[in-house]
Parts: structure tokens; C-alpha cells; sequence
């Protein structure tokens, strides 16, 4: 086996889900919705599975979702993007990440990432011979330490990959901190790799605001989103990425080698789910917030500590000082005691994590919700 593979164990979200499924416990751990998607843009992808999508499409993606990717930029952002020269499609955000390291870093380069932090992001980094530079975010309200962000930029600094709206913090990043990261990034001529899957996903009047809208910051950013966050279809793993045309042939020849292509049917699918009218966008995020409020007030009625949050599906909760367990075993014990998974936020943090903070996600009916809440309110 190759020692130089730089992951550590199986992702805490499988781990959580199987103890999920063995147990029968309900689970708000791994972000993913119980419901089966929209069901008009379900029904095109079987359309065009009968129809003609059952080859190899264009490397790059085909045709009309490049396509509605370009227009969705534009539409709701202003940005300006050429479908043929700035478009990929990947298979999931999670290659789209991948592929983007793959092509900027090098061995030697440094990469800076925000703490807590998605769990790809650092392994992936070392896997390209990258090193990467944490910049700790902390609770409550997870602001950018602006000194130690400027530290962090150096001549080794090949990118910065921002989360907004963050996982598992709920962070939505004002357009004050997005100038911050876009002066530093053009000052020292580096690149943003925006990981922007809940890009659809605030609440409580926040904007998300692409670092790529930002002026000068479209020649140096690559921008995702997945279709499985936007059109809860997590199992689809369809994702898309925007990027300077410099840089397209580079993340082409990445994602050549890891996927090659995607499933062309579902491609279709979420090229007709992109165009949706603007209501579909807004309930998406209203539905959702209204989801946070429902889960936070029952999980104060439990006893939780419930930190704000502005965006994603997941909200943070802080255990007290005086439980003496740490986040892990608390999760697991709360899968015992009474049936609810949630997530360790420690496993978001790549070494001396903070062990008093644990992930609720809250995209789920709200049926299974309140029966979560009520078990939780019972054990408390
Ligand atoms: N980035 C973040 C921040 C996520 O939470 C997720 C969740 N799945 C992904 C990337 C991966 O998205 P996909 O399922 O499209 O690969
Ligand atoms: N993004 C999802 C989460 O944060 C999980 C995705 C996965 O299981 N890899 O829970």
C-alpha cells in the first residue's frame, strides 16, 4: 500500500451513517436531505435516460449544462463567464475540489485554509505535494483573524480555498472579509479555490456573495457548486466549476484522470433544474431556514447550546464545560441513550482540535425533526 496516501481512517460522515443505519438511530449527522429531489428535474434525467444519454459525453460537460452554468453566473451574480472556455462540469464538488488542487498546487506550494474545514480539503492538498496553512476560525462567530491571515500569505502561497456558506459552521462571509481575502489573493498574486455548494443556502437576509464577483477576482478564482446541495440530490454527484480560461485545460487534464466524465442524463437534468425560476432558489433557502428555526428551538428545549449560524443545513451546538465528555463520545453516546446521530466537529479540524462543539443537520422532513427533538428533549 502507498504510505504516501495522506488520509487518516474512514470519513466521519460514513462512520456516522452506518452507525446510523445499524442501530436505527435517526440521523442528522452526514448532510444529506430525506426527500428524493425536485421531482421535475428527477423526471428529465429519466427522459433523457431513455432518450440519448447513455455515452460518454463531452469531456468538459455537455453542451446545455455548461451552458446554464455560464447563465446561472450571470443571472444571480453579474458575473460574466464564456460557457466554452470556463466550464467544467465534475463528478460531485468533490472533484471538482480535487481537480482544481491537482492543477494549481505543486510540490512546495502552500495553501492556506480556514479551520474548522471540510474534510477533503487537507488531504487532497498533501496528495498534490502541497503544504498546507491553517488559519483557525474561532466560536461563536467565527471571524477572520485578520493578522493571521496576512501571516499566512507568503511566497509559498499558491491559493486560499474559502467555504462560504461554511461546513459545519454555518458561516456566511461578509463582503468586508470576502475584500480582505480579494486584496491578499491580488496582492500576492495567488488563486481562490471557493467552495460554494450551499451558495443557495442563507438565511436571515445574508447574501451569499461570490469572492468571484469581486473586482479583479475573476481572472484568479475557481468557483464550485453542486447540484447536490442546490437540488438535494446528494447521490447524483453532479458538480461544476468556474474558472479563469487559463486555467480550464489544466483542471481539464485533472479531471480526465479522476472521473473523465459524468453521467450525461443527470447532466441534462441539472441543466433544466439551473434555469428554475427564481422561486425555486428562494423557497430552496426559506424552506431551510425555516428548518434551522425549527431545529434550534427544540434543541434549546433539549438543553443545547445552539450557536447562530446564517447559512448551509447545519448549526453547532456547544456541550458545557462541565460535561466531561468530549464531542466523539458524546455523539456516541447520545446515539445510545437516545437514537440521534450528529457529527463530532473535531474531525473538521486537521490537528489539537476544540472537542466541546458537535454538527446537527437539519435538511430533513420535519416530521423526522420533531421526532428527533422529542427524543432528545426525553433523554435530556
Ligand atoms: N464541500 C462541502 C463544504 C461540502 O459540505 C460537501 C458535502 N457533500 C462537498 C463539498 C461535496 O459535495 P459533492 O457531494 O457535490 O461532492
Ligand atoms: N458534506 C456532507 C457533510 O458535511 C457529507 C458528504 C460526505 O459524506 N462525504 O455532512
Amino acid at each position: 500500500t502507498n504510505p504516501l496516501l495522506n488520509v487518516s481512517g474512514t470519513t466521519i460522515f460514513e462512520v456516522m451513517s452506518r452507525l446510523a443505519r445499524e442501530t436505527g438511530a435517526l440521523n442528522l449527522g452526514q448532510g444529506f436531505p430525506d426527500g428524493n429531489g425536485p421531482e421535475d428535474v428527477v423526471a428529465r434525467a429519466q427522459v433523457t435516460l431513455a432518450d440519448r444519454a447513455n455515452q460518454y459525453p463531452p469531456m468538459l460537460g455537455v453542451p446545455e449544462l455548461r451552458q446554464a452554468v455560464a447563465a446561472h453566473n450571470k443571472r444571480f451574480y453579474g458575473i460574466d463567464v464564456d460557457w466554452q472556455t470556463q466550464v467544467v462540469v465534475t463528478s460531485g464538488a468533490t472533484e471538482a475540489l480535487a481537480a482544481s488542487i491537482f492543477a494549481l498546487v505543486a510540490p512546495g506550494d502552500e495553501v492556506i485554509l480556514f479551520e474548522p474545514l471540510y474534510d477533503t480539503y487537507a488531504p487532497v492538498v498533501r496528495q498534490a505535494g502541497g503544504t498546507p496553512r491553517f488559519v483557525r476560525l474561532e466560536a461563536p462567530d467565527w471571524a477572520i483573524p485578520e493578522d493571521k491571515l496576512r501571516a499566512a500569505f507568503g511566497p509559498k502561497t499558491k491559493a486560499i480555498l474559502l467555504n462560504t456558506p461554511m461546513n459545519p459552521t454555518g458561516k456566511v462571509f461578509s463582503r468586508a472579509e470576502l475584500q480582505l481575502i480579494a486584496d491578499l489573493v491580488q496582492a500576492h498574486d495567488t488563486y481562490a479555490i471557493c467552495d460554494e455548494v450551499y451558495e443557495h443556502l442563507t438565511f436571515a437576509g445574508k447574501q451569499h456573495v461570490p469572492l468571484m464577483s469581486l473586482p479583479g477576482m475573476a481572472e484568479r478564482t475557481i468557483r464550485i457548486g453542486s447540484a447536490g446541495k442546490t437540488f438535494s440530490l446528494t447521490g447524483w454527484k453532479v458538480g461544476y466549476l468556474t474558472c479563469p480560461p487559463q486555467l480550464t485545460a489544466t483542471i481539464g487534464k485533472a479531471h480526465q484522470l479522476l472521473t473523465f466524465t459524468t453521467p450525461p442524463n443527470l447532466q441534462h437534468a441539472v441543466a433544466y433544474g439551473l434555469e428554475k425560476d427564481a422561486a425555486y432558489f428562494e423557497t430552496l433557502g426559506s424552506d431551510m431556514a425555516a428548518k434551522r428555526e425549527r431545529l434550534a428551538r427544540g434543541l434549546t428545549a433539549a438543553g443545547f447550546k445552539v450557536l447562530p449560524g446564517d447559512g448551509t443545513y447545519f448549526l453547532i451546538c456547544e456541550l458545557e464545560p462541565g460535561i466531561g465528555l468530549s464531542d466523539s463520545e458524546f455523539c456516541l453516546k447520545q446515539i445510545e441513550t437516545a437514537g440521534v446521530v450528529a457529527i463530532p466537529v473535531s474531525a473538521f479540524y486537521d490537528s489539537a482540535p476544540p472537542t466541546n462543539l458537535i454538527r446537527f443537520c437539519f435538511c430533513k422532513s420535519d416530521g423526522m425533526l420533531d421526532q428527533a427533538i422529542e427524543r432528545l428533549v426525553k433523554h435530556a
